[in-house]
């Protein structure tokens, strides 16, 4: 039987070339869905937030977590492993910081972020001295590519990590506990060590199936440029 027979037996098939037929002859208007793609895009990824701290509480004595909700409309959805760009404007200069979203992409209702001080920083020490409840700032939507997938991170995860390096191993933590999904290790530095005896509700306790694996560091500080994101620690082992 010939290709172009077959084809005429699956069902709808001519009514479908019949309206490619009028398209072509009389065209069509999408007038009327111009910028409707766009709308449900922007909605979903809008550029900026506006975010009002809900919550403020210690998670170390170095670090505080702050708990973001929207203050008008909603907070677009994020992988774990993705940050904001926090805006701030102190003593008249305006700058921006780029802080992991530490609480799970199952919890829609706000965004906790975990800011460690760093020594002579200049939004560090504002957020963490200064920011109280009820604050208001401007972010960027979520962004960033590195983040979970359990498609194609598999279920055994190592994940390095020195001090707030952790964040964004927060997130994926929670979110692999919160989809029962299987976990096999975290390894990290005294972040990690003190998540398994946090009292602090809001910074995780070790789930189940967690090991904690502090690694020895051979470098004599982690510092700024030891702080990068270890993409590739991110495999099954
Ligand atoms: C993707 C990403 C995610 C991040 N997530 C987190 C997070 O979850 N939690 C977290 O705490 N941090 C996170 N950070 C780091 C964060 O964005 C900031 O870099 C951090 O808070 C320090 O900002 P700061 O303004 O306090 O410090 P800065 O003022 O930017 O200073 C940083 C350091 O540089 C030194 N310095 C500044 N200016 C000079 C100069 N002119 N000459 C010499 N030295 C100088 C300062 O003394 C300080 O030690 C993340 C960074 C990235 C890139």
């Amino acid at each position: 039987m010939a290709l172009k027979d077959v084809m005429h037996d699956i069902e709808g098939y001519d009514a479908v070339l019949t309206e490619i037929e009028v398209a072509r002859r009389y065209g069509t208007d999408y007038t009327a869905q111009q910028g409707k793609l766009k709308r449900i895009i922007d909605s979903l990824h809008p550029k900026a937030l506006s975010l009002k701290v809900s919550e403020i509480s210690e998670a170390t004595p170095s670090a505080k977590v702050f708990r973001l909700v929207a203050a008008g409309g909603y907070l677009p959805p994020f992988q774990a492993g993705q940050y904001i760009n926090l805006c701030v404007e102190l003593g008249g200069v305006r700058t921006s910081r780029p802080y992991s979203i530490a609480s799970p992409p199952s919890q829609s209702a706000y965004y906790e972020i975990a800011v460690r001080a760093v020594p002579d920083g200049f939004v560090s020490d504002y957020l963490l001295k200064n920011v109280a409840v009820g604050d208001e700032f401007v972010s960027s939507g979520p962004a960033g590519n590195f983040y979970y997938n359990p498609l194609f991170h598999g279920d055994d995860l190592v994940f390095l990590a020195g001090g707030s390096g952790i964040t964004p191993f927060m997130s994926m933590i929670r979110e692999t506990t919160d989809r029962g999904l299987p976990v096999a290790s975290t390894s990290s530095t005294a972040a990690a060590r003190r998540m398994t005896s946090s009292t602090t509700p809001s910074w995780p306790s070790a789930p189940h199936g967690t090991r904690i694996s502090p690694i020895p560091w051979s470098y004599p500080s982690p510092g700024r440029a030891a702080r990068g994101r270890p993409v590739s620690s991110m495999r099954g082992s």
